[in-house]
């Protein structure tokens, strides 16, 4: 937004997602059919965005990096990692049904209403179908009473199918009156239908594997990419030249059935996630290696990791790495950071942060990052039997230096901390001591710290951060509302948008078009040869393109010798020119994307 005052957060959303369409960044899928809940698809401007954030994501986080190593797993996996990871058990969100309409609500998500209470002790139609249920509805202040009741009979009979007839014809059986509500988070916000109690309901999506489709071949759509990375964790220990602390990181898609999939991508039933697992050493291995377990305060160097870092200082440096990679993206300046507190918290989780993104439906969460302790892979170890725990010769070589005593008092700091955990059980006595004595002969199941970040809602925060307006007024003083997408360079879909001044010059078009196949196989371009030069600007400032390059006659060395093959550079947000020889206009493009 060009000016001080923050958007109609609705009106901004509409122009977002009609820009969106227009523009060929993010569909509806399935549009023709008249859509599919909280599914979307990308257009070819999306999926170049998309491309160009799972690209950065991937280099960031492992080919520039020495101690990350990638991993492709399937979506379809042994439904036994699900009941191991306790997702059967306990990946469910609290829903609450209307008990008009038996519509579904998210139970965190139903925004107060207010209201009047109308009871009705039931409804019939003259076909002869009743139901047989009180009915409690808001009617909302400044809802006239026989608009809500002509509502209320449409959503009944919208809900009932033909049996109930004709919905004027539908009668609301004793009607009352009761209290009038101001903040009332018990009606659909939708149909202001009452709504019944809280019940759990799993988010994973149900599918069969072989031919004959019995409950004995149930497994789901992955809910997430991570427990493919604990899955595979043996095998790339084994296969790759990694050593703790190393992580796996894997791209892939997820499902999830959203009670409630709203704000556009933000919640969808189908998405891409980007995960790392960060397998780091127990502190108490840390302790044994290094004589200490470095501290958090406030100003940490997180630059570099070290030998004496516990799971905080790792944790800490996840977030900081993560930080800055959103920086590099163009959204540093819209974060905000939530800490879990300790009753936020699942029992295995040390900490997670949730990395926040200002929206224009609010600031909401872009990407997690918890540190997990050694839940997962422990998990994992006691479901199928097979030993997860890594041989660490440091460790084994530092602990058999050790004292009897010292050993001891770790062991009593360890009972102590069992002692006062704040959720969960302590772990017994004797588990502590055996898990000590596999420690100190150099065995330990891995810690992990995980960054989990959703790949469309990072689009779609890198779209509304983008969206701006500004108002043209041509030398007719005829004022138009120009759409500009401000997409960093690094992610934009298209990088440079190639004109010939004029289409009808051969000349001219000839050497666009040399300029273009000399551009095109390093960076995604778009050749543009109608219209004025001014719309074809504007149309590419539409689709986020930061520069545009127009060949016209000084290139062809009309106007002598000096500027013969340069060309103007156009650079979308400070719409300054610059004159640039052909021979470096690659290199001045790529020293700024
Ligand atoms: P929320 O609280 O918003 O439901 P979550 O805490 O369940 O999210 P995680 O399980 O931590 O999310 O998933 C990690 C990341 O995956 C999220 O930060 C988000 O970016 C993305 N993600 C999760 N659910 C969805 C979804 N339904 N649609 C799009 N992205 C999602």
């Amino acid at each position: 937004m060009s000016a001080d005052t923050k958007p109609d957060p609705i009106a901004q959303m509409e122009k977002i997602v009609s820009l969106c369409k227009r523009r060929g960044f993010i569909y509806q899928s399935s549009e023709i059919y008249g859509g599919c809940g909280g599914v979307w698809d990308y257009g070819p401007l999306g999926a170049e965005l998309k491309r160009n954030l799972r690209d950065a994501w991937w280099k960031a986080m492992t080919r520039d990096r020495e101690d990350v190593v990638g991993l492709d797993a399937c979506i379809l996996m042994n439904p036994a990692i699900w009941k191991a990871s306790g997702h059967v058990d306990t990946f469910a969100d609290l829903m609450r049904e209307c008990s008009l309409t038996n519509k579904r609500v998210r139970a965190d998500h139903v925004e107060p209403q207010a209201g009047v209470i109308m009871n009705y002790t039931g409804a019939e139609s003259p076909t002869g179908w009743k139901l047989d249920r009180v009915l409690s509805v808001l009617i909302k202040k400044g809802e006239h009473i026989e608009s809500f009741r002509k509502r209320v009979r449409l959503l009944i009979a919208s809900n009932a199918g033909d049996s109930a007839g004709k919905p004027e014809e539908i009668v609301l059986l004793n009607e009352t009156k009761s209290d009038e509500v101001t903040a009332s988070v018990d009606f659909h916000p939708e149909t202001g239908g009452a709504l019944g109690a809280a019940r759990p309901f799993n988010l994973m999506l149900k599918t069969y594997l072989g031919p004959t489709a019995t409950e004995a071949d149930v497994t789901y759509l992955r809910p997430e990419t991570a427990q493919a990375i604990f899955a595979q964790f043996k095998n790339v220990l084994d296969s790759s030249r990694v050593k703790v602390p190393f992580g796996i990181c894997q791209i892939g898609k997820a499902f999830r059935n959203e009670v409630t999939p709203k704000n556009f991508t933000f919640r969808s039933r189908e998405f891409e996630q980007m995960e790392l697992e960060f397998f780091i050493k127990p502190d108490e291995a840390v302790e044994i290696i290094s004589g200490e377990v470095a501290a958090w305060s406030e100003g940490a160097d997180l630059t570099e990791p070290q030998p004496n870092w516990g799971w905080q200082m790792w944790h800490r440096y996840w977030v900081d790495q993560r930080t800055k990679f959103y920086q590099s993206i163009g959204l540093g300046d819209v974060l905000e950071y939530y800490w879990q507190t300790p009753e936020d918290l699942a029992h295995y989780a040390r900490a997670c942060v949730d990395i926040l993104c200002e929206f224009p439906f609010g600031t909401e969460e872009l990407e997690g990052i918890a540190a997990r302790g050694a839940f997962d892979l422990t998990a994992h170890q006691n479901a199928s039997t097979k030993s997860q725990e890594v041989f660490d010769e440091d460790l084994k070589n530092a602990a058999a230096k050790l004292t009897p005593e010292q050993k001891e008092a770790l062991i009593q700091k360890r009972l102590a901390a069992e002692q006062a955990k704040v959720k969960g059980e302590p772990m017994p006595e004797a588990e502590v001591r055996a898990w000590f004595e596999r420690l100190f002969k150099g065995n330990y199941v891995p810690h992990v710290i995980e960054p989990s970040a959703g790949l469309d809602r990072m689009a779609l925060a890198i779209i509304a951060k983008a969206f701006d307006e500004t108002v043209k007024t041509d030398d007719k003083g005829k004022s138009e509302t120009i759409t500009v997408l401000r997409f960093h360079p690094r992610v934009a879909p298209i990088k440079c948008g190639v004109f010939p001044l004029l289409k009808n010059k051969p000349e001219l078009v000839a050497k666009a078009r040399e300029v273009y196949a000399l551009l095109k196989t390093h960076m995604n371009c778009f050749y543009d040869e109608t219209a004025s030069i001014g719309r074809r600007y504007a149309r590419q400032d539409e689709a986020g393109t930061p520069f545009g390059v127009t060949i016209d006659f000084d290139t062809l060395g009309e106007k002598g010798p000096e500027l013969l093959n340069t060309v103007t550079v156009r650079e979308r947000d400070s719409n300054a020119q610059h004159r640039i020889p052909i021979s470096e206009l690659l290199g001045w493009l790529q020293a700024r994307l």
